[in-house]
């Protein structure tokens, strides 16, 4: 017999407009109708949303870690402790993504992925892998590990990719020698291929769009801007991200590594149905102030949590997000002055058509998967749903 689920009393968030009173039913693991009032259906297991808003679960195409690990610690107890921290603020969906390292630790973390995506029944769905690194410009690798950033050779890259069909995103600087062929080769085989911790000039960033480099990876963060060279000036990959109408951002949203003017700038620019909001979350999120570690408990370096972002110890650059999903859409609305749908929008339905899954994730629609969170007007997390099973409740 098909299992059924309710949630009625709430505030929906459809792709179009938010239903004041609404209902939503739920079956094997799918929305099956939405309704204005009260679905009447008797033999459903009931969940009253008190008024709360009833939204599609959050999509994290970007995320490191949490809750004390990071998925380069390659212990799936990582993987999977990460997953269940972010369903708890939302998350329904993610990508679990690595930093630029050695090639052992990259393909341990990779099969390590794969046998942790099989036990992970609680936590934040894996969507696949999304590999940062290590193909950059070393002049932009911010806290990305020099000793192991180089080019790109086609040699590695396929061999890497033929061995693990759960990469889906890579991130790579479009400048570089061999990256058009990189960008080439991976939109053929279904990777979505991001621009990332580029020095790259306009013209060479328009070069990488049309070679694949379709995303711009944390917009403003380890990119190029406006420069000059011999009093000449050039626009970077900023600029190009804005002139490129069909080429998608996101943005860490945590209000610091943006400050408020630039997300309403990027809001403004390249709208709700272009940007993502991403974590970009290390280790530390979830977890309390104090001494962290950015990357792997092996290899990685040591770094300060304060203010709500993690620092490098000199305190000259930030090390990573700490942030959770929830206050990504909080900040949105407070900060930037966003509607509610389009924060969603942005959380949800946007990351999900650039990861090429929104014919079943990112919006409350008949036919998608039930994932689905509920939240009260200052965006606290009441309750996550992944397929239709309920794995977080927040204690009354
Ligand atoms: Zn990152």
């Amino acid at each position: 017999m098909e299992e059924r689920l309710k949630i009625y009393n709430g505030q929906i968030v459809t792709p179009q407009e938010i239903i004041k009173n609404g209902s939503i039913l739920v079956a094997d693991g799918r929305i099956v109708a939405i309704s204005e009032g009260n679905i009447d259906a008797t033999d459903a297991f009931e969940i009253d949303a008190k008024g709360r808003f009833i939204s599609p679960g959050f999509i994290d195409i970007h995320v490191h870690g949490g809750a004390g690990h990071d998925f380069m610690d390659n212990t799936e107890e990582a993987f999977l402790a990460i997953a269940n921290l972010h369903a708890r603020h939302g998350t329904t969906t993610m990508l679990p993504t690595t930093l630029t390292s050695s090639r052992a630790d990259l393909l341990e973390t990779l099969a390590t992925y794969e046998l942790a995506e099989k036990q992970n029944s609680n936590g934040s769905q894996f969507a696949g892998m999304h590999l940062e690194g290590p193909y950059f410009a070393l002049n932009q690798a911010g806290a990305q590990d020099t000793r192991y950033i180089r080019n790109p050779e086609a040699s590695e890259y396929e061999e890497i990719l033929s061995a693990f069909a759960c990469i889906k995103r890579w991130s790579a600087a479009p400048e570089l020698q061999g990256a058009p062929e990189f960008g080439r080769y991976m939109t053929s085989r279904g990777v979505l291929v991001a621009m990332a911790h580029t020095d790259a000039i306009y013209e060479e960033a328009l070069e990488g769009f049309k070679n694949g480099f379709t995303l711009a990876t944390h917009l403003y963060s380890g990119m190029s801007g406006v420069t000059r060279r011999n009093a000449y000036r050039y626009a970077g990959v900023v600029e190009a991200a804005y002139l490129i109408d069909v080429m998608d951002v996101e943005i860490i949203a945590d209000g610091i590594h943006l400050p408020p003017p630039l997300l309403k700038l990027v809001y403004k620019i390249k709208g709700p149905g272009k940007t993502a909001l991403i974590t970009d979350a290390m280790r530390a999120a979830g977890m309390p102030p104090g001494e962290s570690i950015l990357g792997s408990l092996k290899n990685g370096l040591k770094v300060i949590v304060e203010d709500d972002v993690a620092k490098l110890r000199d305190r000259s650059a930030f090390a990573g997000s700490v942030a959770t999903f929830d206050r990504l859409v909080r900040n949105m609305v407070t900060m930037a002055d966003v509607p509610l749908l389009q924060a969603v929008q942005m959380a949800a339905a946007t990351p999900a058509a650039i990861m090429k899954i929104d014919n079943k994730k990112g919006s409350l629609v008949a036919g998608m998967d039930a994932d689905i969170v509920l939240f009260d007007e200052d965006i606290n997390i009441e309750m996550t749903i992944i397929k239709g099973k309920v794995v977080y409740e927040a204690r009354k």
